[in-house]
């Protein structure tokens, strides 16, 4: 199979309905799946055998998706779940009890920061939060009871790259994994390569791409030697009492370096229930395939529009990773050589109220809470996306009052440009 991405996401996974010979990913629009006999249903509920049981745990339409995203993040194995926020939650439920802690980036989306701030912290799991511009806070805010870092790679609204190489360094030795949510990013830069341990997207975002469906997913890398500091990853390491004392990474040394990901499916996933339909998994196959083409279009259009927007007198700042200077430009230079992806923020002169006039002036662009649709989007996140969260929380993710934050589509970029231009000129009046 070839390595290349534009590739990998037209074939990776799936090349045909073996019943039917359907090139399309069917959708398996079912609950369950019938045994050939007492001895084979056995076999799969104690693992001696993998295959279907019930959709909650797997699907075949699932299982498609899952192999596509795994092989175009250079991972192992992955897991399809119901949303973004239920890929976040579980992959540190996968290894944080309560009395447990992860570190994280401030630099969040606010869902994610309401999750850790809030819901985790009410589940006893303590969320520690640090500024990643210093990678070594990491290590500062870590004790014995420190089971995961958490991070974004290319975060909004603040758009610096986070140092996946020099956290993931401070963590290995330590046995402990750094998670990436990279759904700002997917292709422009593979965590993996870097070192971290696990991924997650929304899928809801650039890999579905068309803002028709919900969905999230985790991938782990296969990379990281979960038993080496035995300590430090119990929920990996000691026996669960949830599978017949399975301790798991030795219940599935048969298969592959996969302990992280078997665990969060049929543990996880199996208690909390938050799995992805099949009809979903069906849509974001579709977006999948045209991932490669459209993350190059995002890139270039984004950049196109920050340079304008420099130009523009209205705009007081533009936020878009090719504005950095410092460790953050030379982030960008490492992390994102192949374009910056489709994110773009502004502080408009006029504050809140110019930033609420342009929004309302914007005729193609739409005004949404989400980001990675096909089409440009734009959005006032201190009164929406972020307005759950204080001001001195706002101020920590980056999130000023004035702040207009764009997704930039892949509609030709005399319309963007004309469309953002106009509501510039409205906003100003
Ligand atoms: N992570 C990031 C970076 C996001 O932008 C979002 C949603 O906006 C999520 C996670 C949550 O994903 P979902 O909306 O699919 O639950």
């Amino acid at each position: 199979m070839s390595t290349h991405p534009e590739t990998l996401a037209l074939h990776a996974g799936w090349r045909r309905d073996e019943a039917t010979t359907s090139v399309a990913v069917p959708i398996y629009q079912t609950t369950s799946y019938q045994f050939n006999s007492t001895e084979h249903a056995a076999n799969l509920f104690a693992l001696k055998e993998l295959g279907n049981i019930y959709t909650r745990l797997t699907n075949p339409t699932n299982d498609a998706l899952e192999k596509r995203v795994a092989a175009l993040e250079g991972g192992v194995a992955a897991l399809a779940v119901a949303s973004g926020q239920a890929a976040s939650a579980m992959t540190v439920q996968n290894l944080a009890r309560n009395g447990d802690n992860i570190v994280a980036s401030t630099d969040l989306y606010g869902g994610t920061w309401n999750l850790f701030a809030n819901t985790l912290k009410d589940q006893g799991i303590e969320v520690r939060f640090v500024d990643p511009e210093d990678p070594a806070a990491f290590a500062r805010a870590t004790d014995d009871r420190t089971r995961a870092y958490y991070a974004e790679t290319l975060p909004n609204p603040k758009l610096r790259v986070f140092p996946i190489a020099e956290v993931a360094a401070i963590g290995r030795p330590l046995g402990i994994p750094l998670i990436m949510d990279n759904t700002a990013a997917p292709l422009l830069v593979r965590p993996f390569d870097h070192g971290a341990a696990i991924v997650m997207h929304s899928l809801t975002k650039y890999l579905g791409g068309h803002g028709s469906s919900i969905g999230g997913i985790i991938i782990d890398g296969g990379n990281f030697d979960w038993e080496a500091h035995p300590a430090r990853q119990p929920a990996l390491n000691t026996p669960d009492p949830s599978y017949h004392g399975a301790v798991w990474t030795q219940a599935v040394k048969g298969i592959g370096p996969v302990a992280y990901i078997i665990k969060a499916r049929t543990t996880i996933l199996r208690d909390l229930g938050a799995a992805l339909s099949p009809f979903n998994a069906f849509l974001i196959i579709q977006g999948v395939e045209t991932v490669a083409l459209r993350m190059r279009a995002h890139s270039e259009n984004a950049l196109a529009a920050a340079k304008f927007l420099q130009g523009r007198p209205e705009v007081d700042r533009v936020i878009h990773p090719s504005t950095l200077t410092g460790v953050g430009a030379e982030r960008t230079r490492k992390y994102l050589p192949n374009g910056m992806g489709g994110l773009c923020g502004i502080e408009l002169k006029g504050g809140m109220e110019a930033g609420k006039k342009f929004i309302d002036a914007l005729k193609m662009f739409y005004h949404v809470a989400n980001i990675g649709d096909a089409r440009s989007l734009a959005i006032h996140p201190a009164s929406t996306t972020h307005s759950q969260l204080n001001q001195a929380e706002q101020a920590a993710t980056g999130v000023s009052p004035g702040y207009v934050r764009l997704s930039i589509g892949i509609e030709h970029i005399d319309d963007i440009l004309a469309d953002l231009g106009q509501a510039l000129d409205a906003a100003s009046k």
